[in-house]
């Protein structure tokens, strides 16, 4: 027998969201963004399920070799470009796509002219004041591209800030700051996050680069993921694995910040921070045991939880636990951890199998 902890994922989930994806945006093309192994979910899975993207995103050189060594002949995008020159001769023998953001990059191409990558993204900072070359270098930006002839596609891409605010107008002057530097040049364009497909169609532009929706979490603020009709792809399963009766005023687990108001059941379940769950989830954070939500109790351990079995008296060594997917928001536990989605899937621990269910 092995340790219960494990993460079940669900392929037609990843379709359905990607459906969403789709109908969303119907007339733009999808680089699903499949960086941080793929949001935690498996990096290679990610890919080779989703065989109807028209493209992958990824943060960096190694993960898209990653997905070409997976068998993945599709475009691929690298979030950040590329670091240092010796990474140029693998960008142009696997036909990786690197985000152009600073004057360091455009100088290393300009230096190695015969291991140009076939096609780059010119990326504009329109407000995110993150990466990316101010709209007013482009024209100049381009006239030196335009003089290596290595490279056959260039295009353009910018990346919002606010975009999960819908009532943040800072998105729409992201867009219209783009589109009055870039609509007259034709080049192929891409702006829009998941948050941006969902909320801002004027931004879906021919490419778009959804994360977290296809992964099933909410992308937008004060929006569940089920209000989008988004799936959770990964449900992160447990068990019981002790269940004690304890009595009034006994302390749980390290520090025994929860001490036991009355008599009363105490489960153990099978995950810690060293599987990925929150260390910072606090008492109350909910989990599902048998289908039915109990409240967190006590310290999260590296390899333990502790929960307060009061509404669940039958409970049993070996019961399920799920401590988040199916029946149990991510977005509802990372808020009550204090974090995002995003951290709690891509911190899943490379000790926890991924089980791919049929
Ligand atoms: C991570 C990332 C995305 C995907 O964002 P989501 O919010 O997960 O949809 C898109 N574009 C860029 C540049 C990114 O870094």
């Amino acid at each position: 027998m092995a340790r219960p902890a494990r993460a079940r994922l669900d392929a037609q989930a990843l379709h359905h969201n990607l459906q969403q994806v789709r109908s969303h945006a119907p007339t733009a093309r999808v680089l699903a963004v499949v960086k941080a192994n793929g949001y935690g979910h498996g990096l290679a899975w990610v890919a080779n399920t989703l065989k109807e993207a028209d493209g992958f995103a990824v943060a960096s050189t190694e993960e898209g070799m990653q997905l070409r060594l997976a068998g993945v002949i599709k475009p691929i995008m690298l979030l950040e470009g590329f670091f240092s020159s010796d990474e140029l001769p693998a960008l142009q023998l696997r036909q990786l796509a690197p985000v152009l953001h600073n004057e360091q990059q455009l100088h290393l191409l300009e230096s190695h002219p015969a291991a140009l990558p076939h096609a780059v993204w010119v990326k504009l900072d329109t407000g995110m004041h993150r990466i990316g070359f101010a709209p007013e270098q482009l024209t100049d930006v381009l006239a030196r591209l335009r003089q290596l002839k290595g490279i056959h596609d260039i295009r353009a891409m910018t990346h919002f800030a606010n975009a999960d605010d819908t009532a943040n107008a800072a998105t729409r002057t992201q867009i219209e700051l783009f589109r009055s530097k870039v609509n007259s040049l034709g080049l192929e364009t891409s702006l829009a996050n998941s948050a941006g497909i969902v909320a801002w169609p004027e931004s879906h532009a021919d490419w778009v680069r959804p994360g977290i929706m296809l992964y099933g979490g909410s992308p937008l603020l004060g929006k569940t993921a089920e209000e989008l009709n988004l799936k959770p792809v990964m449900t992160l399963e447990s068990a019981l694995i002790a269940v004690h009766h304890r009595r009034q005023g006994e302390a749980i687990g390290y520090g025994g910040d929860f001490v036991c108001p009355e008599d009363m059941p105490v489960g153990v379940v099978a995950i810690g921070y060293g599987d990925g769950y929150p260390r910072h989830a606090p008492a109350g954070t909910p989990v599902l045991v048998n289908g039915s939500r109990v409240p967190l109790v006590g310290r999260v351990s590296m390899d333990m939880i502790t929960v307060d079995l009061r509404a669940q008296p039958k409970a049993r060594v070996g019961d399920p636990v799920v401590l988040w997917g199916e029946g149990l928001p991510v977005d509802e536990v990372a808020a009550k951890a204090g974090t995002i989605s995003y951290e709690i899937l891509c911190h899943v621990a490379e000790r926890i199998p991924r089980v791919v269910m049929k």
